[in-house]
Formats: structure tokens, sequence, C-alpha cells
């Protein structure tokens, strides 16, 4: 089972749910993919482990072969490559690593090198029994969904899998949401929070997999979050309520199903609800 978390834009309190829903169920690997600025661990305070480098090709030209015919900056759909009047120009940032160009040239003149744009840490609770993962893109690195994809290849599917996806509907998201079985959308019900729902809703329904809403600082703003739900038809799966009890937890950095149990229930029940739409959607 594989779950990803994930919102419309930064914090409406994803991560607080994907770090309380891992420990309410007790057994689960917990998959940061909000590479860009981790948090999960702020909350668990895991001993962290590198476990690799993600390395991305690029394209290096051999000034000497190359014969400026262009064709390479022709291919490359991110401007990457410039072709100028007596030499061809190469941004490595640009560059997404797909190989096209020194596949396209016919003087052998491109060979490809890598660099590390970020790496992949391991850290392992046995009292709860998880696991979590989480990536860190380098900073200055514009490209996320590359160490996405590679910290999701850690995923084991003999446990449940939570994602925390990055914020907003860019394409990191998709990266990290693409594969899953079930979407939580954490919202808040406020204005924002419904105008970036609709957005989220919207990216989710492209990719095609079933989701549900959770609603966080209940209490704050209006129902216009919850009317959209239901004339939607889109399940709400909890409604986390805006308290002092719950805000003095999180500024502490603890999560608050630790200090208050009856929150495990809660997320625990909310898992069986996940698992009963996706069995009633597969037929099963
Ligand atoms: S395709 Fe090869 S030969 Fe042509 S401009 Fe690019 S590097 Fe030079
Ligand atoms: S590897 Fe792909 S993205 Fe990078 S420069 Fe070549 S064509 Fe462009």
């Amino acid at each position: 089972m594989r779950i990803a978390i994930a919102s419309g834009k930064g914090g409406t309190g994803k991560t607080t749910v994907a770090v309380n829903l891992a420990l309410a169920l007790g057994s689960a690997q917990l998959l940061d993919c909000d590479v860009e600025e981790p948090n999960c661990n702020l909350f668990l305070g895991f001993d962290m482990e590198k476990q690799e480098d993600v390395f991305l090709p690029y394209p290096v030209i051999d000034q000497h072969k190359c014969t400026l015919c262009g064709r390479c900056a022709d291919i490359c759909q991110f401007n990457a490559i410039a072709s100028l009047s007596k030499s061809i120009m190469l941004f490595p940032k640009l560059c997404h690593g797909c190989g096209g160009c020194s596949l396209i040239c016919c003087e052998g003149a491109i060979l490809e090198k890598v660099r590390s744009i970020g790496t992949i840490e391991k850290g392992i609770d046995d009292s709860f029994n998880i696991e979590l993962l989480h990536g860190i893109l380098n900073i200055s690195e514009p490209m996320a969904s590359p160490v996405i994809r590679q910290l999701q290849e850690h995923i084991d599917d003999s446990t449940v899998v939570i994602i925390d996806s990055p914020p907003g509907t860019a394409c990191p998201v998709i990266a990290a949401v693409a594969d899953m079985d079930y979407c939580v959308l954490v919202t808040e019900p406020t204005p924002f929070g419904l105008n970036d729902l609709v957005l989220a809703v919207d990216v989710v329904r492209q990719i095609g997999i079933p989701f549900g809403v959770v609603i966080n600082r209940h209490g704050i703003g209006d129902d216009a979050v919850e009317e959209y739900c239901h004339a939607e038809n889109i399940p709400i799966l909890l409604k986390i309520p805006f308290g002092r009890d719950i805000a003095v937890l999180y500024s502490k950095g603890i999560p608050f199903v630790k200090e208050m149990p009856e929150w495990g229930s809660n997320f625990r029940d909310m898992y069986r609800n996940i698992c009963g739409c996706i069995s009633s959607e597969s037929g099963v």
C-alpha cells in the first residue's frame, strides 16, 4: 500500500499528517520527498545515515571534434545547449540528462559526465518500526524530480509506504505521487486553502489515483472547503482541529499522536477508510 500525502501549497500540515500517520500505524516506511526542504525528521529526530549520491549525467563537448552543425542544440528541449557561430555553449544546470544530444552527434564530439545533485539518507526507529528515507537536493540545483525518483527506488512494498510529497502542483509533485495507490490532500478551511485544493484535485484527477481530503486547522475560516468536497463527492478523511494542545506540541516538534493517543486511533481509522476506498475502486 502506497499513500502520498500532498497539498496544493506549503504550510498546510502535510508533513504533520505524514509523520502522525506513520507513527499511528507503527509499522511503515516514510519517504520524505520534499527534497528541497525535508522536514519529517524535525519531528522524528532519527539518526540519519547517508545511503548514496544522486547523480545526473550531463554532456561535455569536445570543441576539436565539433563541426558546429547545431543538431545538439536543436534537439535539446530544455535550452541547455546554445549553438553560436564559433562555438557550442552548454548550461549544465538546465540539462535534464536525457542523453539526446550525445546520441544525435555524428562526430562523437559529446561525452557524458555525471555530477552529484543530491543525496539519499536513511534512519530507522525500532520502537515504532518506522524506516525514514529522505532525499536532499543540493543547494542551487534546480531539478528535484531525479532525487525523488531515486528515493522512490527504495520503496519497500512489503509494508505501508507513506510519501510526504513536495508542496505545490508542479513536476516534483507528479514525480512523487504518480505511482501511488492513494493520495491524501491536506488543506485548511480558508479561501486560500480552497483555491490550492482545487488545483491539487485537478492534478490528482489527471494522474488518475483515488484521493481524499484532510482538513487541518479545522475551526478557522469557513465551510467552503467542506461544501466543495461534498459537491465534488470527495471524501473528507479527517478533520484536525485548530487547537492549543496540538499547536503547542507542533511548536515543540512533537508529533501529537505521541502525547494524545486518541489521535493514533483517528489516524488508524483514516487508514482503514483509505483501504476501503481502494478496495471499492478496484472492485475487491
Ligand atoms: S551535434 Fe556534435 S558536431 Fe554538431 S554541434 Fe553538437 S557537438 Fe558539435
Ligand atoms: S542531455 Fe538532454 S537535456 Fe542535457 S543538454 Fe543534452 S539534450 Fe539537453
